[in-house]
């Protein structure tokens, strides 16, 4: 089955704004700290580069970067969840914050926030651009969250359909083209 764009979800205003709105509330929370972002590769590339330009020199922030690959149909998640590319750094008793392009299911922000409790870290918190409640499978803590959405597929702004579309400024829904 192909897929093809069709409306447009989150314009490309909305989400700069909303992006600028959660560097504050991240910058507020975590002023005078250190605090390690952690993104999950790919789909998050593109929201954390614009988030941790809103986030202010109050923080002292680190980046780094952890890839899951999760088995299934393209476009629904199967629920395993393996780590491909692991961070490099050390959270032992820092503070760190996940960021991850969408909450679906919640499967893989489960698996991800076991394994790094697990690692010690001062504190730990999640950041997504997308919610998708009504796919929730697995209660997760949310954080912080950019926007929540319907039950629908959706790309751009980092997020792919079969790789492509991660260039687009705004968020789609695809649909299965006839
Ligand atoms: P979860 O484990 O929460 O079910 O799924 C998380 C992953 O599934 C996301 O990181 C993302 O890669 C993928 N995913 C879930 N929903 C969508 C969607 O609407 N669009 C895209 N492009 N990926 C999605």
């Amino acid at each position: 089955m192909s897929y093809e764009l069709s409306e447009i979800l989150i314009s490309e205003e909305e989400i700069k704004k909303r992006v600028m709105e959660l560097g504050r509330q991240i910058s507020k929370d975590y002023a005078g700290k250190e605090l390690i972002i952690v993104g999950v590769l790919k789909g998050a590339v593109i929201f954390l580069s614009d988030l941790v330009r809103n986030i202010d020199s109050s923080v002292k922030v680190k980046i780094d970067f952890l890839a899951v690959s999760s088995y299934g149909a393209s476009t629904k998640t199967s629920g395993i969840v393996r780590i491909i590319k692991d961070i490099d750094t050390d959270i032992k008793g820092c503070e760190v914050l996940i960021v991850e392009d969408i909450m679906d299911t919640g499967l893989t922000l489960s698996y991800l926030s076991r394994i790094m409790m697990e690692r010690e870290p001062r504190g730990l918190k999640i950041c997504v651009l997308l919610d998708k409640p009504e796919r929730h499978q697995s209660e997760v803590n949310i954080d912080y969250c950019g926007f929540t959405i319907p039950d629908e597929f959706v790309v751009g702004y980092g997020l792919d359909y079969a790789g492509l579309w991660r260039n687009l400024p705004s968020i789609y829904v695809v649909r299965p083209s006839i």
